[in-house]
């Protein structure tokens, strides 16, 4: 049995989103069901509906930054109760039994994860993501939302917040070391105040100084202009850790020059385009280029709790389900301050 959903589509790629239902299983013995309440658009949601990442599928519900409560459990589950303020963010299921499923690092599970749209389950049923009034999640695959964050500011953490946070904290931001964000979007402001909670001295690389009393408000001690060339040279040598967020082609070559000895730049954004790299960029001091994908479950509650307790969540601009194809377009033109968020109650 399933539940007809109200929700908001692409039809095919590159045409625009509009009204559709979809069908949601009835709740299994560990499902959670959750009325969605909002939810934030990811420059990832653009990538995939308009096919910059390659094939997808379609028609596709995007929404991966989700949060809601909690109006059904199957009789399995433990962990939430009908009225729970939860979240779902990239990922509903997993194979939960390979080595690094069970050292929480579900996204990097061997078999793949299961993500939350443009994808097909384990049981074989195409994923539909949030875009939509409800949706049904394995409980391991559901966080809690802590009362002191707002369930609309909160949205864009599921994703832009797990997917900072867990390089930050894995490249070891904190007191005594300077990171560099390049780029001031959706993920780069939400990465600015988590780099600053955790006591590091955070620097915006934007492409002009346009967001400046933005970034340096969010808590950046210095703001430069990717497109001055004096950047480069100015900060030559600076950084532990250069955390790209742009979602476009970057000169990595130059932005590698930033980096102190055994620094990282460590790319989240993921360009529809291959990168090709000189390796002597890396070659002057023993740099690392890495990327890094959201972050476990555990994690993505810790960085929860985290960002209750320092007061961290995004800006955003709440918009309803009509305006959907307009944000798309200004999300491409970097026209927003600093993440559109989706009012379900407009489904
Ligand atoms: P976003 O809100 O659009 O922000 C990206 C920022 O990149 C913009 O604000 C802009 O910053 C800069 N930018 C955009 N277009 C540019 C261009 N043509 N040239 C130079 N800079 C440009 O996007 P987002 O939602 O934060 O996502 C950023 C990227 O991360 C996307 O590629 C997304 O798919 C990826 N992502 C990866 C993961 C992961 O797990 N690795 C998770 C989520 C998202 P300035 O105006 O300040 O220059
Ligand atoms: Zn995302
Ligand atoms: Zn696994």
């Amino acid at each position: 049995m399933t539940t007809t959903v109200p929700a908001y589509a692409a039809p095919a790629a590159k045409a625009p989103l509009g009204p559709a239902t979809i069908e949601r299983r009835d709740v299994r013995e560990l499902d959670v069901r959750i009325a969605i309440t909002f939810v934030g658009i990811c420059h990832s949601d653009v990538h995939q509906a308009r096919e910059g990442w390659g094939t997808a599928l379609f028609p596709m519900v995007p929404g991966h930054e989700i949060t809601g409560i909690v109006t059904e459990t199957g009789p399995g589950v433990t962990a939430y109760r009908p009225g729970d303020r939860v979240g779902v963010g990239c990922m509903v299921e997993s194979c939960r039994v390979c080595e690094n499923c069970r050292a929480g690092l579900e996204q990097y599970c061997a078999e793949g994860p299961v993500w939350t749209y443009n994808a097909v389950g384990r049981d074989g049923q195409r994923t539909y993501g949030g875009y939509a009034q409800e949706i049904v999640v394995d409980e391991h695959f559901v966080v809690r939302i802590p009362d002191a964050l707002p369930l609309e500011t909160a949205a864009p953490l599921l994703c832009a917040g797990i997917t900072t946070y867990s390089p930050l904290r894995h490249w070891n931001a904190g007191p005594g070391r300077r990171v560099a964000v390049v780029g001031l979007g959706g993920l780069g402001h939400v990465a600015v105040r988590i780099g600053h909670a955790l006591g590091a001295e955070v620097t915006v690389l934007s492409r002009s100084l346009r967001k400046k009393d933005d970034g340096l408000r969010l808590g950046a001690v210095d703001y430069r202009a990717t497109a001055d060339p004096e950047t480069f040279e100015e900060l030559a040598g600076r950084f532990d850790l250069v955390l790209n967020t742009v979602s476009a082609p970057l000169d990595f070559a130059a932005h590698l020059g930033l980096l102190r000895t055994d620094g990282a730049l460590v790319s989240v954004g993921l360009p529809e385009q291959p990168v090709l790299l000189d390796l002597r960029a890396l070659n002057g001091g023993r740099r690392s280029l890495s990327t890094s994908s959201i972050g476990g479950i555990a994690e993505t509650q810790e960085m929860l709790d985290f960002c209750a307790a320092h007061g961290v969540a995004a800006e955003v601009e709440l918009i309803g389900v009509d305006r959907i194809n307009e944000a798309y377009d200004r999300v491409v033109a970097g026209d927003v301050r600093f993440r559109f968020v989706i009012d379900t109650a407009t489904l």
